[in-house]
């Protein structure tokens, strides 16, 4: 099968490669017909991660069943199904109280497993023709029979649709509150969506990229440039000086070694002052733990910056992590299948497979235009 296979830092290309097989009475085979580009496959691009050569990339995956194992019960050769980025059991202590991201069988030992990962487990990516799913039954969301219409939509439902929605629920978003979100990435348009979707009464969006400030804004929400630093005083003038009801960090680590540049993140410290005393503060944005190397090592590590002080002073709450998928893609599905919700408005690029080392290396540079790219093996 064509996969595509990482080479080393910022050297992805699309190989050759064993197909994927059924290797486990509980495994489901599919056929890949959407695989997404995510911000967090550029943390493994960007080579700070200690991902091997030679693996396929790719966890944000949507496919029909080709294959199922003879264990499987429930999912069906035909079935068109999205599948979580994180890998679960269904029956250890975490995922029983659907805490998927953090399965203790998949991975043990660590904080989950994921295809396609870095540390996450052995698990190859869906960035191929053919993906193996582990626990089929419980890992496989069947969709229904508008699946393949609305496949752009629906394949947002393996990571940044629920990432986004629990983005806003680390940060205990309640109706009619205000929300300030850090980054209007995929996953900080995602938290905007989530966030009007929940009722917000306002959402102020910060990033410096034009092109995506202008999607957040079409999605609602007041765009805060923060291009020269004024964010932060941007935001607590618009709110009488109390700041939101709660924030987000939808940005992460976004050094990039290659690209010779060195961006301390100040999300955290800006998130701290501006959302209010009491406020909850959910970080999705990725902060890797493993494998420093070079200059920045401390902040690889993800020791950042972060003023504990006045996030005590003003007694903030914080919620982190991956997000569970399984414990939102039902219901998120049910938006879209009604036409409540559609994510995929923010998809800039739909490429081949073949592409995918063009779509990985204009995603990475944030090039203007290059919000969401989705790839159709
Ligand atoms: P992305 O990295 O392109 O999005 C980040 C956005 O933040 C960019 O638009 C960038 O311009 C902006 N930004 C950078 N520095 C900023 C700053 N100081 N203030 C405000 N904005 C700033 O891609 P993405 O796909 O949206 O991913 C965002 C983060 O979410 C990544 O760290 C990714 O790994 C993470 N993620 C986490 C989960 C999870 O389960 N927790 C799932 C998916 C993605
Ligand atoms: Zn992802």
């Amino acid at each position: 099968m064509k996969a595509l296979v990482y080479n080393g830092p910022c050297d992805v290309q699309v190989k050759d490669m064993p197909d994927a097989k059924i290797e486990k009475p509980t495994d489901v085979l599919v056929r890949i017909t959407t695989t997404n580009i995510c911000g967090s496959d550029l943390h493994m691009y960007e080579g700070r991660t200690n991902m091997e050569t030679g693996r396929i990339l790719g966890h944000e995956n949507m496919g029909e069943v080709i294959e199922v194992g003879n264990a499987v019960e429930r999912v069906k050769v035909g079935d068109v199904v999205c599948l979580p980025f994180n890998i679960g059991c269904g029956f250890c202590e975490n995922c029983e109280r659907g805490l998927s991201g953090a399965c203790l069988t998949a991975n043990p030992g660590t904080a989950g497993a994921a295809y396609g990962f870095a540390g996450m487990g052995p698990y190859s990516g869906g960035q191929a023709e053919l993906l193996r799913v582990p626990f089929g039954d419980y890992n496989c969301l069947v969709l229904p029979e508008d699946a393949k219409e609305k496949e752009n939509d629906y394949v947002m439902l393996s990571d940044i649709f629920p990432t986004g929605y629990h983005a806003t629920e680390l940060a205990g978003l309640k109706p009619g509150e205000s929300v300030v979100i850090y980054g209007a990435g995929p996953v900080g348009l995602m938290a905007t969506m989530s966030a009007f979707i929940k009722g917000a009464s306002e959402v102020f969006v910060v990033d410096t990229h034009k092109d995506r400030l202008a999607l957040a804004e079409k999605l609602g929400a007041v765009a805060i440039d923060d291009t020269e630093g004024a964010g932060v005083e941007k935001i607590l003038n618009l709110t009488n000086g109390k700041g939101a009801d709660c924030g987000c960090e939808c940005v992460g680590y976004q050094c990039c070694d290659k690209h010779g540049k060195e961006v301390p993140n100040l999300t955290m410290n800006n998130l701290v002052q501006t959302v209010k005393a009491t406020g909850g503060i959910g970080v999705v944005g990725v902060f890797l733990p493993q494998d420093p190397k070079g200059p920045d090592a401390l902040e690889k590590e993800g020791k950042i910056a972060f003023d504990f002080g006045n996030f005590w002073f003003k007694g903030q709450k914080i919620g982190t992590g991956q997000a569970n998928v399984k414990h939102y893609n039902r219901y998120l599905a049910k938006l879209i299948h009604k036409g409540k919700a559609a994510p995929s408005q923010i998809i800039s690029h739909e490429l081949a497979l073949e592409d995918a080392p063009t779509g990985y290396r204009n995603f990475d540079k944030r090039a203007e235009g290059w919000t969401k790219v989705v790839l159709k093996p």
